[in-house]
């Protein structure tokens, strides 16, 4: 149970998870509270749509004859970017299965089968509305889908929420099918955000270069040679691996004042008595 964000600390959240935020005009006061008398929140977790339709970010904002807007608090175009469209409550989960939603709020997986509609799901839950026929033939283009994640993720983050408060509308009200994805796969790919910082962005990884796992290897080396200098520790598996690897880098990684200050360790004379080769020794006394 957590206060809804404000629409600062949303835009934030969304902006630091990496994602470009576009604020449909008048998003901030566009609710449901007024009209039904009926205040957003406390807020419990997140929940996962497809829209049934493309070109419908407008129809979301202003709904439908039977269903006022907004119907979501965030639509994320095929090709369009993420939109605010609200800011309180919205139109988007409906009835939904009150066991469920105690399973959110408890974090606990797998969820309940969703055979029940006894609660109002728009008190207690974001919404995002994704662009997207839900035919199971139309394609969520592989940005979309990230982009997506990064909302899901930035709100649980947000809030100090695991993946576990995700869910699909088609696993809170009976009868409901969106999204045409699979949830526990989408939720991993949360868990995997979560895991790191808000601006990680696993598509440069791919970029990573033979120096830059150098430097890093170096830098994680350095780390392990100032512990031992510092008289601390045992050595972890790895660890001789990762000196070996920054006295072979010298004088690019160590200083000679590091180097002379690792050979005079006692920590690493034992542990290289103990475990280590001649050859890492004779290099350390040269
Ligand atoms: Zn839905």
């Amino acid at each position: 149970m957590a206060t809804p964000l404000t629409a600062d600390r949303m835009l934030a959240a969304l902006r630091a998870e990496g994602l470009t935020v576009r604020e449909h005009t008048g998003w901030r006061t566009h609710n449901r509270d007024t009209a039904t008398g009926k205040t957003f929140g406390p807020v419990i977790g997140v929940l996962i749509h497809h829209t049934a339709g493309h070109n419908d970010r407008e129809v979301c904002f202003n709904g439908r004859p039977d269903l006022p807007g907004p119907l979501c608090h965030a639509w994320l175009g095929k090709t369009d970017d993420l939109w605010l469209l609200g800011n309180g409550r919205a139109n988007h989960a409906g009835s939904v299965d009150g066991d469920v939603v105690h399973a959110l709020m408890a974090e606990t997986s797998p969820l309940p089968t969703d055979d029940e509609a006894d609660t109002d799901g728009n008190d207690v839950l974001y919404g995002i509305e994704i662009e997207n026929l839900g035919d199971g033939r139309d394609p969520y283009p592989a940005g979309q889908y990230d982009q997506a994640v990064r909302w899901a993720a930035a709100i649980c983050r947000a809030h100090g929420w695991s993946e576990k408060s995700v869910a699909g509308h088609k696993e809170v009200q009976p009868g409901k099918i969106d999204p045409s994805f699979d949830m526990n796969v989408f939720r991993a790919a949360v868990a995997a955000r979560l895991a790191h910082a808000p601006s990680w962005n696993p598509n440069e990884e791919d970029d990573v270069t033979p120096e830059d796992i150098t430097k890093i290897a170096a830098a994680s080396a350095v780390a392990t040679v100032n512990k031992l200098i510092a008289g601390g520790g045992v050595l972890e598996g790895g660890d001789i691996t990762r000196i070996a690897a920054a006295i072979a880098a010298k004088p690019a990684v160590l200083t000679d004042a590091q180097v002379q200050a690792l050979a005079a360790s006692p920590v690493l004379a034992e542990n290289i008595a103990a475990r280590v080769d001649a050859k890492l020794a004779a290099r350390l006394a040269n």
